[in-house]
């Protein structure tokens, strides 16, 4: 199911079916000036299924949104069999938001097969910002202030020294330097002359908050060229170590120096290797914890690292998933999240959709074979019940 099916620039829409790529949505209307707004860092691979079941960000939902904010309509197989079309092709269908429930339920209520996506024009003038600085700290102290001096950019994305070291090993943009604590990719978008603007204020942000040198590129060649390194930042850390677990949480963009001092601590105390590479504007972290999976016990070690990271995450303010799930690894930490009847209540949405659970069993809820925990027996009367 990969074809795209209609195209209606007209109406700034397009209607795919789900195993249409992410990236081949804005190939298919670059052309005519159009674009598809939310870009994963795995958009060459990942499918629009994929993303509408994950509710997927990427770099430029800061100022755009995520995918939920770009779906319009869809066409679902529910679990009995029976086909249904949620939303439509206007933005405002009338009744229950069921699109809305439906983008980010991971595949538990059933499997979309047409989806109808918002597209948009192409901005007028886009620039990238690229400043270095000694500290993560640093780099997260600026995308707070130019977040709170009332800017939105496309996109904030922060690397740390050992991904700007991994990524320069590989991808050698050159751009990054190696002696950086981290540096700050900062996209703006708009009228060119709100860019240029922006660009100043921007940079004077960075410079207060300890930017050691500030480069900038209008020109879409160079602007590649910058956005290339991080792009590749995932791919790069295979590089330096056989494995890598990736973590993604979010936390309030003021406590980003905060949690990346805590979780720094925490890799000083494990022995870990953890490089951070993130939607800084988001304040979506992730960590990616280096090990080498052939030492017996590396991985449990590394998995509970990473469950460490998700209680920094909720202690911060903030959340268990950014933007990649919780499917079966991260289920057992949704009461970190949610009470007993906050997880109830999804439960009873689930089983509107799916009551046999026969669609993506085993994930999003918590279940005692992956907590390890005591069946909650409140649950189990709900895997059963007749609501109607
Ligand atoms: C290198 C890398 C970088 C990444 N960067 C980002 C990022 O920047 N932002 C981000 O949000 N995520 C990111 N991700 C995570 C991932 O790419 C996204 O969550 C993506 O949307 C998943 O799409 P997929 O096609 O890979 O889905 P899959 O992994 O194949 O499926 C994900 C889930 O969706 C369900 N599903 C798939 N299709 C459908 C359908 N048609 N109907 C119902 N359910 C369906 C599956 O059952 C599964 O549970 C990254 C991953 C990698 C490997």
């Amino acid at each position: 199911m990969n074809q795209i099916l209609q195209v209606d620039l007209d109406n700034h829409r397009i209607v795919v079916q789900p195993g249409v790529i992410n990236n081949w949505v804005t190939q298919a209307v670059s052309g005519a000036g159009f674009y598809y707004a939310p870009d994963p860092s795995s958009q060459i691979i990942c499918s629009i299924g994929g993303n509408v079941a994950e509710n997927s960000g990427g770099v430029h939902c800061l100022k755009y949104g995520v995918t939920t904010n770009h779906v319009l309509g869809l066409k679902l197989v529910l679990p009995d069999g029976s086909t249904v079309e949620v939303g439509g092709s206007v933005p405002e269908m009338p009744g229950y938001d069921l699109t809305g429930v439906f983008v980010g339920s991971e595949g538990t209520l059933g499997i979309a097969t047409e989806v109808t996506l918002r597209l948009l024009k192409a901005p007028e003038a886009v620039c990238v910002v690229l400043a270095d600085f000694d500290t993560v700290e640093g780099a997260g102290r600026a995308v707070a202030a130019i977040i709170s001096a009332g800017m939105i950019p496309a996109g904030m994305e922060i690397m740390d020294n050992l991904s700007i070291n991994a990524v320069e090993d590989v991808v050698a943009t050159g751009c990054y330097p190696r002696d950086a604590g981290a540096i700050l990719l900062v996209e703006l978008d708009g009228l060119q002359v709100e860019v240029s603007a922006s660009k100043h204020r921007v940079a004077q942000h960075c410079r207060d908050n300890g930017a050691r040198s500030i480069t900038s590129a209008n020109d879409p060649q160079t602007r590649q060229k910058l956005w290339k390194g991080r792009k590749a930042a995932f791919a790069a850390a295979g590089h330096i170590s056989p494995n890598y677990f990736v973590q993604d949480g979010v936390i309030p963009r003021t406590q980003l120096a905060q949690v990346l001092r805590e979780i720094e601590a925490l890799s000083e105390r494990s022995g870990y290797r953890i490089a951070n590479v993130f939607h800084a504007g988001d304040g979506n972290l992730h960590p990616l914890i280096l090990y080498d999976g052939s030492v017996p016990g590396a991985f449990e070690q590394v998995e509970a690292i990473g469950g460490e990271i998700l209680k920094l995450c909720v202690a911060a303010g903030g959340s268990i998933s950014g933007e990649h799930g919780i499917g079966a690894d991260k289920n057992c930490y949704m009461p970190q999240m949610f009470n007993e009847v906050d997880l109830e209540t999804m439960q009873y949405v689930r089983l509107v959709f799916n009551p046999k659970n026969l669609a993506n069993p085993g994930k999003l809820f918590p279940t005692p074979r992956t907590c390890g925990e005591a069946a909650n027996s409140r649950q189990l009367q709900l895997e059963g019940a007749q609501l109607f």
